[in-house]
């Protein structure tokens, strides 16, 4: 068996630990004599698996206790319309659009109330993350919303927004756990898992206790409403059983590795090895503005086409998977979050010089 350096955006890289785990679990989990995937979500022993999973997100995060975890499926796209469903008491909403997803979220708020479009970043292609400290916001806003860390252009938010007294509601599926964050400072916060966290399907949704209420937008299907949720602990309808039980198996594996700030300290020496290299580089550059710079996802070009094209190709040859970047922004996309070894980033910037020598 050989395993690649997976540097994929998401559904994306997990420890091999946790696999290894999971397979030997597979067949048998802990003489029940079936995999998790066979079980009642009904089942004591389910039960404690996703008490179990709460429990270690609760802590490894700090979530007070005014906050309810939601493990709900849809992924982080049906936030998107849960959010404003939920939200929107006044029928008006703030949304700072920094990339892609930010847009999708903006996008369909219009369709539940008044969504307006408080800042952006799109005159750049996303590359920096605007000025957030003194924004207009709608005096009658119910929420300021935000990408957190933006997949598709590698731009993070150093300091969250001055939302001057409203709800703050961020989507952070692509830094979720990368580092320690202060929950009191979101009314949600949330986001897939299948980019820092697990396996696809699944979205987690922390959510401060008085937004979850049963003063809905008009027609919110049941299933949208976050409180059949939160009153039901995930368990209203089946969940996605299987990756409730990755989650907590890697969540688990960050409390062994020593929590969030030993990852974040982690994700900065990995993430600089990778801008150290660019920032001397003659062939290849970073795309985003050093300081807006994300942890988690690094897009590179190298400014001609034929070249990148190239470099995915052969970087693949070499183990190194999953470079190409997003459509949008073209060249290539290293993604090295939590699960990728300090060793694949070596690699990668060791191809890279190899590359540079090659071809300059
Ligand atoms: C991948 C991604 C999404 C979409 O996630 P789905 O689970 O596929 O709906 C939304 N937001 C961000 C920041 C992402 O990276």
């Amino acid at each position: 068996m050989s395993r690649v350096y997976n540097f994929s955006a998401g559904p994306a890289v997990l420890p091999e630990e946790v696999l290894k785990e999971a397979q030997e679990e597979m067949l048998d989990y802990r003489g029940c004599g079936m995999s998790v995937m066979e079980m009642s979500h009904r089942s004591k022993v389910f039960q404690n698996i996703i008490d179990e999973a709460e429990a270690d997100l609760r802590d490894l995060m700090g979530i007070p206790s005014n906050y309810k975890v939601l493990f709900l499926q849809g992924g982080a796209s049906l936030q998107f319309s849960m959010i404003p469903m939920n939200l929107m008491k006044n029928g008006v909403a703030d949304y700072i659009v920094t990339g892609q997803w930010a847009k999708k979220a903006y996008a369909e708020a219009q369709k539940y109330g008044k969504a307006n479009k408080i800042a952006s970043s799109e005159d750049k292609t996303f590359s920096y993350i605007p000025d957030c400290s003194d924004l207009a916001i709608s005096p009658d806003a119910d929420y300021v919303y935000i990408c957190e860390n933006n997949t598709i252009y590698g731009t993070k938010y150093k300091k969250l927004p001055n939302t001057k007294g409203k709800t703050l509601v961020a989507d952070v599926s692509s830094c979720f756990l990368s580092e320690p964050v202060n929950v009191s400072d979101y009314g949600i916060i949330y986001g897939g898992v299948q980019k820092n966290i697990g396996p696809a399907g699944m979205v987690i949704s922390i959510i401060r206790d008085d937004l979850i209420t049963d003063d809905v937008l008009p027609g919110t299907p049941t299933m949208m409403k976050f409180k059949t949720h939160a009153d039901a602990g995930s368990l209203y309808n089946t969940p996605n059983c299987y990756c409730i039980y990755m989650c907590g198996k890697v969540f688990k594996w960050l409390k062994k590795m020593g929590g969030l700030e030993v990852m974040k300290q982690r994700n900065e020496e990995k993430a600089k090895l990778l801008y150290d290299f660019l920032d001397q580089s003659k062939l290849f550059k970073g795309t985003v503005v050093p300081e807006d710079r994300s942890l988690m996802n690094v897009p590179f070009i190298t400014g001609n086409a034929d070249l990148d094209a190239k470099f995915v190709k052969e970087s693949k040859e070499a183990g190194l998977e999953n470079l190409k970047g997003h459509r949008t922004v073209g060249g290539m996309r290293a993604s090295i979050y939590n699960a990728m070894p300090k060793k694949g980033v070596e690699t990668l910037v060791a191809f890279m010089k190899k590359f540079e020598e090659e071809n300059l």
